[in-house]
């Protein structure tokens, strides 16, 4: 296999085809700190694209309740199991060799699942990914154990004690919602033995060809993320398509000159927890230098948002603000070794990330500017830090303004949110 790199793993790695990086990439970043499990996103993802018949089970969207849910059921725990089966006690990280662009969260030194792949063939030798294909049992309960939290001490004297304090609760569960990663080195397109997924140049997005699909189901299996799905009235497989017509500026209910749009899970995202958006990719598949794109920001400059199992190694385009009251065990073996760094950042935020963080959910368009008009000092705040020490944060009532492709303005807001006071006498619907 020829040989990418991937800056997630900060190496390179073997991946079926020859590198070729898209102009603008497809990402987001997903914040569980306040995600509510509403599951509105699945619901306007659902009824967009995915209610025919066949398409029951499509959750392109899907928000799970970890550590217990998941959909399909145990996708996680099987595929980290089975990596840990194929490379025993090597699926590590080594934190010490950090480099901003090349390697910011050190070196993977385990397996990804290509590696795998490779050096422990299936007994039919037909697998470029290690992956499974998931049961139908597996695929049929797709909010199995919503709420369902873990850590309960039930002794007497223990009963739920101390639980709710930060730096990490002892009981604990979190939302986490999963889209497709759109991912740099897609495992599913990898998989196809018919080349029927392909990887749009001009923006990332993953897509499968229903002309060339045969059902085969080996994206299904390929996909660590379960992402793609098998439809059987059609006998092919079909995932998230980024609704790229609002990629497109084809909208005109949301983009009247044309400007991109966010999808629509993120568009409905009730709990403001999504920031979804294109970074300009480099020909080598580096990250332009683009400091005021709020992803850019988010990513690379705070690393505040992480992927989702860098380990995996298909450089997921999906990053996400740790949840902050969750062990860190779980947090790394999920994000990977940026979290302590992650959670710190995201505790106590400075000026300029509080006022990126007021992004999320303001604008039906992609933003991919913005700026920060200075405001007076309104608060100053103890904190207690992860590490128990503690920190004055302050506050300044900020305004910050996002700008969409065209370079038009799209959303200016204030860090303090705006009240207005009804003077004291009777209106017409007061009670
Ligand atoms: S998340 Fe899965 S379906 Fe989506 S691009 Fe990555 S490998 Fe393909
Ligand atoms: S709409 Fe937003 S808050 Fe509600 S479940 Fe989806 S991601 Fe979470």
């Amino acid at each position: 296999m020829p040989n990418v790199y991937n800056w997630q793993l900060g190496r390179e790695m073997s991946y079926p085809y020859e590198e070729r990086h898209p102009q603008w990439q497809f990402a987001f970043v997903f914040n569980p700190n306040r995600c509510i499990g509403c599951q509105t996103c699945t619901m306007a993802c659902k009824s967009t694209w995915t209610f025919s018949k066949g398409q029951e089970l499509f959750w392109w969207n899907n928000v799970e309740s970890k550590p217990y849910g998941g959909y399909p059921q145990n996708w996680d725990s099987k595929l980290l199991n089975m990596l840990e089966e194929v490379n025993p006690g090597k699926q590590v990280w080594r934190t010490a060799e950090k480099e901003a662009e090349k390697k910011p969260y050190g070196t993977f030194a385990g397996m990804t699942i290509f590696e795998a792949a490779e050096k422990f063939p299936a007994p039919d030798g037909a697998q470029q990914a290690l992956g499974y294909l998931p049961t139908d049992d597996e695929w049929r309960h797709p909010n199995i154990h919503e709420d369902t939290a873990t850590g309960g001490q039930f002794e007497k004297d223990q009963q739920f004690g101390g639980s709710a304090q930060l730096p990490e609760h002892k009981v604990w569960f979190f939302h986490l919602a999963r889209i497709c990663n759109h991912c740099t080195y897609p495992a599913c397109l990898a998989s196809c033995p018919r080349q029927a997924i392909y990887k749009r140049p001009e923006d990332g997005i993953v897509l499968i060809d229903q002309s060339r699909c045969r059902g085969y189901r080996k994206c299904v299996e390929g996909c660590p993320y379960k992402k793609a799905m098998y439809r059987p009235t059609t006998r092919t497989s079909e995932k998230c398509v980024g609704c790229f017509p609002r990629i497109e500026g084809q909208d005109p209910t949301v983009s009247p000159t044309g400007a991109p749009a966010e999808t629509r899970c993120m568009a409905a995202c009730v709990g403001k927890i999504r920031l979804q958006g294109l970074v300009k990719k480099n020909p080598d598949g580096s990250w332009a230098d683009d400091p005021k794109n709020p992803l850019h920001f988010l990513i690379r400059d705070r690393q505040v948002a992480l992927p989702l199992y860098p380990q995996f190694g298909t450089e997921p385009n999906g990053f996400y603000i740790p949840p902050r009251w969750v062990p860190r065990g779980y947090l790394v073996q999920m994000f990977g070794p940026g979290v302590d760094h992650a959670i710190e950042q995201y505790s106590c935020p400075d000026r300029e990330l509080l006022a990126v963080l007021q992004l999320f959910r303001a604008s039906q368009q992609i933003i991919f500017r913005y700026e920060i008009e200075k405001g007076p000092k309104v608060a100053e705040i103890e904190v207690t830090m992860p590490s128990g020490a503690m920190k004055v944060q302050e506050i300044y009532n900020d305004t910050v303004i996002g700008f969409n492709k065209l370079g038009e303005e799209v959303v200016r807001t204030t860090i303090e949110e705006p009240t207005f006071e009804r003077p004291a006498e009777s209106h017409v619907n007061s009670i």
